[in-house]
């Protein structure tokens, strides 16, 4: 059982753009915060992004200097491959119970220096390009990581020993345990992002099952210059693909699967996927089937018509089916509703599939804030104060919410971390602990 150990002013969970954006914001006015982030690496979705709409800026280069910035403020502790499991009301603030993943690497003396990863004989599937491409068993989860510190799966370790007789600081510790914390802080911020829909929610649209229906994540990777491939092939066989299908809300506005809500970035990120396909392909022929494009925000809908004027097909149709045929390709089944329904079907290299968005994680169990219809945290006050939750004190803030893109993630965590300076202020939380009590 876990002592209580340390006291910050603020608890964030959650180290995507959004958390850490959060923490910045609090950290910059002088507030101590705790940044919980359950993978590896701090950066979320985002660090794994090719290029932004509608900029088309190079994603990493905006958020690895948001992950340094975060990791190395004085007023900000990051604890990654952590997770929060239990929030509870104790006086005027809370006491969480964080669980710190064995990392089987000390921290501490880890320097990063990819020796064990070179020499460790076990391949497996690597989840930050979406299982394209290979790590080691211990590995350093991906080149922008932040902590730049090995990782060890014990999952697929085959404890061989090379790593270790390799490793120049002697950090390996194959018998760490897990460890619990207890911390106290006087506000939480919720800023636990997305999943996107799970494929098996649409199996008429066979991802998973046939290699080249894509995940619009695993296009992400695949188009980065750091990706699995190093360019755009398909996965099967290698080939370029020469014709490609975008399957718009493929996980979105499907009463019949539970997710009745658009996920708002879905068309955005599927006509810049479809932009910069017919960029790095030449001769690629790129067409979007979608039931209307959203696309809502500043420069967005000049966006769109670009993508159309550079050669993006886009047609009103519904995705009734995806198949596989011979070589892998797939036939895509559509009915065309602007000419009255009419049934085709076409074969394509690869189909990508737009799926939506969908939480991460859910507080039940962990933290007594009630969740909305749709599965995101509620926000009762959404109109005023869009952070408030059912529970004074804890703020939500980014996808956790629902689905936004990144400028609306960005603003809603300016907003999270104004509401929770504050209650740290006003409940006096920020002082020393001594003249905090004698406060009361
Ligand atoms: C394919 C695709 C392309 C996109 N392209 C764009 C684009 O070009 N432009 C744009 O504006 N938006 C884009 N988006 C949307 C963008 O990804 C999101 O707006 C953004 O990532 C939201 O950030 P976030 O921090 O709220 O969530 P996330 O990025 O999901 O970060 C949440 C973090 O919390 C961590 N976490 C989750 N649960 C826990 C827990 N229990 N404990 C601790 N940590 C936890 C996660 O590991 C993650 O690091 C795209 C989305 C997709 C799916
Ligand atoms: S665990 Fe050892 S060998 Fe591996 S990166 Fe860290 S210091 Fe280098
Ligand atoms: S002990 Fe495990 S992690 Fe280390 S080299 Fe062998 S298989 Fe890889």
């Amino acid at each position: 059982m876990a002592d209580i150990r340390t006291r910050y002013d603020a608890l964030v969970i959650g180290g995507g753009i959004t958390g850490m954006q959060a923490a910045l914001d609090l950290g910059e006015q002088g507030y101590d915060v705790l940044l919980i982030e359950k993978y590896a690496s701090i950066g979320g979705i985002m660090v794994g992004l090719n290029k932004v709409f509608p900029t088309l800026d190079c994603s990493s280069c905006i958020c690895t200097p948001r992950m340094a910035e975060s990791s190395h403020h004085a007023h900000i502790q990051v604890q990654t491959w952590a997770e929060v499991r239990q929030v509870e009301p104790e006086g005027d603030g809370f006491v969480a119970r964080i669980e710190r993943k064995a990392r089987y690497v000390d921290e501490d003396t880890c320097i990063g220096c990819s020796k064990c990863e070179l020499v460790c004989p076990v391949d497996v599937p690597h989840e930050f390009d979406q299982c394209l491409g290979a790590r080691r068993a211990i590995y350093i989860p991906h080149g922008n990581a932040i902590p730049q510190k090995a990782v060890l799966d014990v999952e697929h370790c085959i404890f061989c020993g090379k790593c270790e007789k390799v490793c120049p600081t002697e950090c390996i510790v194959f018998d760490q345990e897990p460890e619990m914390v207890e911390t106290r802080v006087g506000a939480v911020i919720v800023a636990t992002g997305l999943d996107i829909t799970p494929m098996g929610k649409k199996p008429e649209y066979g991802g998973g099952r046939f290699l080249n229906v894509m995940n619009p994540l695993a296009m992400e990777r695949v188009q980065s210059s750091n990706g699995p491939y190093g360019r755009v092939l398909r996965p099967s066989d290698g080939k370029i693909p020469r014709k490609i299908a975008y399957v718009q809300c493929a996980g979105s506005r499907d009463r019949s699967i539970g997710i009745p809500y658009c996920s708002r970035v879905c068309c955005m990120y599927a006509l810049k996927q479809a932009l910069l396909l017919r960029h790095y392909i030449h001769d690629v022929e790129v067409t979007l089937y979608h039931m209307d494009i959203r696309a809502f925000g500043k420069g967005y809908e000049q966006f769109y018509r670009r993508t159309m004027n550079e050669g993006v097909r886009v047609i009103k149709g519904k995705v009734a089916t995806i198949n596989e045929v011979e070589n892998n390709d797939v036939v895509v089944r559509v009915e065309l509703l602007d000419e009255g329904g009419r049934v085709e079907e076409h074969r394509y290299d690869l189909v990508v599939l737009a799926q939506g968005l969908v939480p991460a994680w859910h507080a039940h169990g962990v933290v007594a804030c009630a969740e909305a219809d749709d599965g995101f945290m509620a926000t009762p006050e959404a109109k005023i104060n869009p952070s408030y939750t059912t529970l004074v004190g804890v703020y939500v803030a980014g996808v956790a919410a629902g689905p936004k893109d990144i400028p609306d993630a960005i603003v809603e965590a300016g907003e999270a971390a104004m509401a929770a300076a504050g209650r740290l202020q006003r409940i006096g939380w920020h002082r020393a602990p001594a003249a905090a009590a004698a406060a009361h």
